[in-house]
C-alpha cells in the first residue's frame, strides 16, 4: 500500500492506475479506523481494481467549540488497518495541503440539511460537501463508499453527486455494530465506562421505534422514553423522516434517527424502514 501526503503524489498514483485500466474505489474517512471503515474498504476492494482510503480530519466540517482539536488520531495504526483490509493507496494530507488558501466560492447544502445533524451543527454539511468535492476530483474515483451510520450525510452526498453530475457512483455500506448493538464510531472512545454501558440503549430504542411503526404508532415518543429512562445522555433529536428527502410525514422509505450527547461524546444512530412493506423486513444490511 502506498502512503501519500500530497495532492501531486495522489494524482500521479491515480494516473498510473488509470493507465493500467484499473477502476478506482474510494473510501473517505476521518481516521481512527474501526470495523465500520474496514467493511467499506473490503466492499470497495471487491468492486474495483484498486482502492484509495483517505484519512483527513476536515476542519471545514467542525463548528466552533466542536471536537476538531481532540478528535482521535492514530495514523500508524490506520495505515496498518487500511492495508490489512485491502487498500492500495492511503491518502493523508495536512489541512494546509487540502486548503492552501481561502476558498473563493461556497458550496451550501440544501433542504436535506435543515433537520437532524444539519440543524444542530450549522455549516457541517457545507464542510462535508467542500471536502468530498475536492477528494472526488483528486482521486478520480469511479465509486465512493459511505456508511448508512451517517444516513443524512449519505443522502446529501448521493443527491449532490446526482444534481451536479459528478462522474462517481455512490455506494452504501451497512452500519457495523458492536456485539451489544452500539454502532461503531471513532467517537465511542470518548465514552466513560458508565456511558459505554448505557450507549447500546440507542439501538434498543430504535428497534422499539420500529415496533411502534409496525403497530401504526408514532415511533418518536417510544424512542425518547427508552433513551431518557436508560441513559444519562441528553437527547439532541429523535426524528422520523422520509429518506432520502429528510422531510416530515414519511411514506415510502423512512429514517428513524437519533443523536444523544453524552459527557464528551455526541453519538448518532439510525434505522431505515420501508413503510409500504413490513418494516420488519428492513434491517441495517438492506437497501
Ligand atoms: P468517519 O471517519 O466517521 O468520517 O466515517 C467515514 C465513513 O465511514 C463514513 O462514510 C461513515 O458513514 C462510515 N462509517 C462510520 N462508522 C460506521 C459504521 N459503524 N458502520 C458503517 N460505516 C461507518
Amino acid at each position: 500500500m502506498k502512503v501519500i501526503e500530497t495532492k501531486a503524489g495522489l494524482k500521479s498514483w491515480v494516473n498510473k492506475r488509470k493507465a493500467e485500466g484499473l477502476t478506482l474505489g474510494f473510501v473517505p474517512t476521518m481516521g481512527f479506523l474501526h470495523e465500520g471503515h474496514l467493511s467499506l474498504i473490503r466492499q470497495a476492494k471487491t468492486e474495483n481494481g484498486a482502492v484509495i482510503v483517505s484519512v483527513f480530519v476536515n476542519p471545514a466540517q467542525f463548528g466552533p467549540g466542536e471536537d476538531f482539536d481532540r478528535y482521535p488520531r492514530d495514523l500508524p495504526k490506520d495505515i496498518r488497518l487500511a492495508e490489512s483490509a485491502g487498500a492500495d493507496a492511503f491518502f493523508a494530507p495536512s489541512p494546509k495541503e487540502m486548503y492552501p488558501s481561502e476558498i473563493g466560492a461556497v458550496i451550501r447544502a440544501g433542504r436535506q440539511a435543515e433537520r437532524l445533524c444539519g440543524k444542530s451543527r450549522p455549516g457541517h454539511f457545507d464542510g462535508v460537501l467542500k471536502v468530498v468535492t475536492k477528494l472526488f476530483h483528486l482521486t478520480g474515483a469511479d465509486r465512493a463508499y459511505f456508511g448508512q451510520k451517517d444516513a443524512q450525510q449519505l443522502a446529501i452526498i448521493e443527491k449532490f453527486v446526482q444534481d451536479y453530475d459528478f462522474p462517481v457512483t455512490i455506494r452504501r455500506g451497512a452500519t457495523v455494530r458492536e456485539e451489544d448493538g452500539l454502532a461503531k464510531s471513532s467517537r465511542n472512545i470518548y465514552l466513560s465506562d458508565r456511558e459505554r454501558m448505557e450507549a447500546p440503549a440507542l439501538y434498543e430504542a430504535l428497534k422499539l421505534g420500529r415496533e411502534a411503526v409496525l403497530e401504526g404508532r408514532d415511533p418518536v415518543p417510544a424512542v425518547r422514553r427508552h433513551i431518557e429512562n436508560n441513559t444519562s445522555g441528553t437527547i439532541d433529536y429523535v426524528e422520523f423522516l422520509s429518506y432520502p428527502e429528510l422531510q416530515e410525514k414519511p411514506e415510502g422509505t423512512a429514517v428513524l434517527a437519533v443523536a444523544v450527547q453524552f459527557g464528551k461524546a455526541r453519538l448518532i444512530d439510525n434505522l431505515l424502514l420501508h413503510l409500504k412493506e413490513n418494516p420488519h423486513a428492513s434491517n441495517d444490511a438492506e437497501f
